[in-house]
């Protein structure tokens, strides 16, 4: 996991924004956070490879939930949800940490 870290801040010096970014994107996908947030995250996600990379995968993810969802629920994030969201986390690290440098 030390990995991980010592490539993202390879030639990704924004890597403790994208933390945040990484952490407030359920939130975003929710349309919890409030606009000036989404704003500046997306301002950095717009400028951010790995972050559009991700913000991409998690897009998917989080419509594929809610095409299966009855469409009067717009539900919370639900364990299975947050599960694939991870699991996109982990396969957007793991396509990173196979890319060359
Ligand atoms: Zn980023």
């Amino acid at each position: 996991m030390d990995a991980d870290e010592q490539s993202r801040g390879f030639k990704h010096d924004r890597s403790e924004k994208c933390k945040e970014v990484f952490s407030l994107l359920s939130d975003y996908l929710n349309l919890e956070l409030p606009p000036e947030t989404c704003a500046e995250m997306e301002a950095h996600i717009g400028a951010c490879p790995p972050c559009v990379e991700f913000t991409e995968s998690l897009r998917k993810t989080v419509e594929l939930c809610h095409q299966y969802k009855p469409s009067e629920m717009p539900a919370p994030l639900g364990a299975s949800t947050r599960e694939q969201l991870l699991d996109a986390y982990r396969k957007m690290m793991e396509s990173r940490k196979s890319l060359p440098a």
